[in-house]
């Protein structure tokens, strides 16, 4: 049970849900977004979130899109993710989405809620980094469009929504591999999950479970990209190179995360999947 009151909307246009929101942040209210709402209404009962306004932004049909627009891939931020499994547009998205939660909880995650989650994973972002994709983000000034680089690594600003990806059609069919390892099943929060793909023969990786938030690093592809290195040093170098202090948490230390990513860069190699 969810211990205290609040509003719930579900406005049915984008116009419509920046309205509500400004009528009750001027009323002094807490206000959240919500997609899905797995995670606001988990951390709702546990004690971690309380709000006085919740805004679903389900109702409102731009972010239920999930189709090809011209040279584009456009995905709603509203679309759970087994409808992205199920429509497989984007092969690499569609592998590495099957891997977050149960089938039952992906009926209800969304792809925006995932992207935006307050835990650290956010794996659906994976395929997004590696493919350069644009969020399109509403908000109280207008539209934006931000590169999913910059949503992986901030918050939108206060009364700002996601309310797209835009993915380019060149860089849907690629090469790719999606690694992920977890305490127990391939299933889970990740100790190290990876996407990665090759485009115009350079190796484009990105990564969760390593840092508070998932990255790509252009200096980790330099040096997987280096064809004058060894194998077994690529790794070793790549691993040398991370932007970042390596997580350690209950789900695992730092040096068991090293050496798992470790594995998986060495199992990529030979985990190549696609065209090409
Ligand atoms: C059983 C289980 C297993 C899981 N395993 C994994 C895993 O392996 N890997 C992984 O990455 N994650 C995993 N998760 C986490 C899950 O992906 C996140 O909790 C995700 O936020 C849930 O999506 P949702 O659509 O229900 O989010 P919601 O509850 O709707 O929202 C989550 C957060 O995002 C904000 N938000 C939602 N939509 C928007 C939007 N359009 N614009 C701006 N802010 C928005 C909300 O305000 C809230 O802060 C798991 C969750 C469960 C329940």
């Amino acid at each position: 049970m969810i211990p205290f009151n609040f509003d719930y909307y579900k406005p049915e246009s984008v116009e419509e849900a920046l309205k509500i929101y400004s009528n009750e942040w001027k009323l002094g209210k807490k206000v959240v977004y919500l997609s899905g709402g797995t995670e606001v209404i988990t951390f709702a009962r546990g004690g971690k979130l309380t709000v006085d306004t919740v805004i679903d932004l389900k109702g409102i049909p731009e972010c239920n899109v999930l189709e090809m627009q011209g040279e584009e891939l456009v995905i709603g931020a509203a679309v759970t993710l087994n409808r992205l499994v199920e429509s497989n547009l984007f092969p690499l998205l569609r592998k590495t989405v099957r891997t977050i939660a149960d089938h039952t909880s992906r009926n209800k995650i969304t792809i925006g809620g995932n992207l935006m989650s307050k835990l650290g994973y956010r794996e659906g972002i994976l395929p997004l980094l590696v493919t350069d994709a644009l969020a399109i983000i509403n908000g109280p000034k207008g539209t934006d469009v931000m590169s999913v680089d910059n949503l992986a690594a901030s918050e939108l600003v206060e009364g700002q929504f996601l309310t797209q990806i835009k993915v380019s059609s060149k860089n849907l069919e690629l090469p790719f591999v999606h690694l992920k390892r977890t305490r127990s099943s391939n299933v889970g929060y990740p100790i190290v999950s990876l996407a990665a793909l090759r485009k115009e023969n350079r190796i484009r990786i990105a990564f969760s479970g390593l840092h508070e938030h998932p990255f790509r690093s252009a200096v980790v592809e330099g040096v997987l990209n280096d064809a004058t290195i060894g194998d077994e040093q690529r790794v070793e170098k790549a691993i040398a190179k991370l932007p970042t202090n390596i997580t350690d948490d209950f789900i695992a230390s730092k040096d068991f995360r090293r050496f798992i990513l470790e594995k998986l860069l060495t199992e990529m190699d030979t985990a190549w999947e696609g065209n090409g």
